[in-house]
């Protein structure tokens, strides 16, 4: 067996029951092998051994009474991580299938896309197996409350700065915000994704699903295409999808299909600004089904089966593929499907949306390839920008955010080029591991053993 396998198998024993952590430290070994063992500093300082292990898991409890007066308890983490280069920065999801090893899984990818960034965050993901779906504005607020009254000692502005991910979207940090201040009688940035006027950064909401598409529009313009009249499909319905369809709408491309986790609809003839307004109010003002746009608009709804696994079935052509919705969506089956569909670029708004088997195609068929942790860190990027207007007491406007938002694509994109090309490709996995390893482990050797 080699060192690199006997690596993994080590990580394999100590993490048995954390599948999803698994497959993402596998990924970023298999990346970063060659350069790390090529170093005789890193190699004697143990970076790789000391950097697959977390430097805090924070488990507890979260006891909340729902509108009945029936009292419910689940469990609460913050998963952090490593802060070899800034404070630790990561989502919170609230989502029935938040374990500790799903939430491991996140802070790690997390630790490289932060230091894709070129921001200076540490990487952390938290969360709760809480489900908001079919609860009251109150009964979320109440859980939230709750889960804060645990959290607020272990985060602070140059602590820990948490965001949002599945399940936490505005509404919830703005519950977890208004507990924390009233605990702590600090208003300080100790959370991102907050409200525009109560220190928000304008684009907050947009930035992973635009920084998606400028980052995709990086890799189609070095690949001598563009995105005018291309078919796009784009999984899930939540906030990633929904800025990635207007932003992919706004430069001319063709948004078909959307899921969630219900159902998909294709709508052949193309969504415009007027449909995916109708998408936004079924699925942030209702909370409802993406299956009701087929009430209103011509479309084909199809029960039970998400946006891949149509394609698969339906043999649809599409240029683009954008899965948005989790982490393993798009598998081996989904993914030959594509190519035989005629799709030459997938980039992935979800984090590591794609099992291994189907990323391992992609690669094979030069299939150009954007992985989340390059192509969705547009969302955490703006996070960064959010943390700098808060220390600033002052706030940027629209277009000066979405300049900088732009501009840290093009650096994220850049990094990978630098790192993954060869043989005519850009192997944008490998770009982006190397490029997001070298700044943290680097960080951890000036740092000494600690
Ligand atoms: P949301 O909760 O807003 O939306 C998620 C969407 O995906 C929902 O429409 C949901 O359906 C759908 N979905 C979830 N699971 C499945 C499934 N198994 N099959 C089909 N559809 C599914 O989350 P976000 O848009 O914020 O997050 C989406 C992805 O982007 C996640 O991987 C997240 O980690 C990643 N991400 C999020 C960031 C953020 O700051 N929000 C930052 C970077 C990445 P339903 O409505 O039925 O629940």
């Amino acid at each position: 067996m080699s060192e690199k396998e006997k690596f993994i198998e080590m990580v394999e024993k100590k993490n048995s029951d954390q599948p999803e952590f698994i497959q993402c430290v596998r990924e970023i070994v298999e990346s970063v092998w060659d350069v790390y063992t090529g170093s005789e500093k890193l190699k004697k300082a143990r970076i790789l051994e000391r950097i697959v292990e977390p430097e805090r898991i924070i488990i507890f409890r979260v006891s909340w009474q729902d509108d009945a007066g029936d009292v419910h308890v689940n469990r609460g983490y913050r998963v952090q991580f490593n802060n070899a280069i800034g404070p630790y920065k990561g989502g919170l999801r609230f989502h029935p299938s938040v374990n500790l090893g799903l939430l491991k899984f996140l802070a790690f990818e997390q630790i490289f896309k932060n230091s894709l960034t070129t921001l200076p965050m540490g990487g952390a993901k938290g969360g709760s197996d809480f489900d908001p779906k079919g609860k009251s504005d109150n009964e979320v607020m109440r859980f939230c409350h709750a889960f804060m009254s645990e959290l607020y000692r272990h985060i602070g502005p140059n602590t820990d700065v948490p965001a949002g991910d599945i399940g936490v979207g505005a509404r919830e940090i703005g519950y977890m915000f208004g507990k924390y201040k009233k605990i702590k009688n600090d208003f300080t940035g100790v959370l991102t994704g907050k409200g525009a006027t109560w220190g928000g950064s304008l684009i907050r909401p947009e930035a992973i699903g635009y920084g998606l598409v400028y980052f995709l529009q990086d890799m189609l313009e070095l690949a001598g295409k563009d995105l005018k009249d291309k078919i796009v499909a784009i999984s899930g319905a939540g906030n990633v999808a929904q800025y990635a369809a207007e932003k992919v709408i706004q430069l001319g491309g063709k948004v078909i299909m959307l899921c969630d986790s219900d159902s998909t609809v294709i709508d052949e003839s193309g969504l415009d600004s007027e449909k995916l307004e109708h998408v936004m109010h079924i699925k942030n003002v209702k909370r409802g089904r993406i299956k009701e746009y087929a009430d209103k608009y011509p479309a084909v709804c199809v029960t039970g089966k998400n946006v891949w696994e149509v394609i698969s079935e339906k043999n649809i052509k599409v240029d683009i593929a954008l899965p948005c919705a989790t982490q393993n969506e798009l598998n081996g089956e989904n993914a030959k499907a594509l190519i035989k569909n005629g799709c030459f670029c997938v980039a992935a708004g979800a984090n590591m949306p794609l099992t291994p088997d189907a990323v391992a195609l992609l690669r094979e068929n030069k299939i150009l390839y954007g992985p989340g942790k390059a192509a969705n860190a547009g969302g955490v990027a703006t996070s960064g920008l959010e943390m700098t207007q808060n220390s600033m007491r002052f706030n940027w406007t629209r277009e000066e955010v979405d300049a900088k938002l732009k501009e840290i694509m093009k650096s994220i994109h850049a990094q990978c080029v630098k790192y993954g090309s060869g043989g005519g490709y850009v192997d944008y996995v490998k770009g982006a591991n190397i490029a997001g390893f070298m700044k943290v482990a680097n960080a951890m050797l000036e740092q000494g053993v600690c």
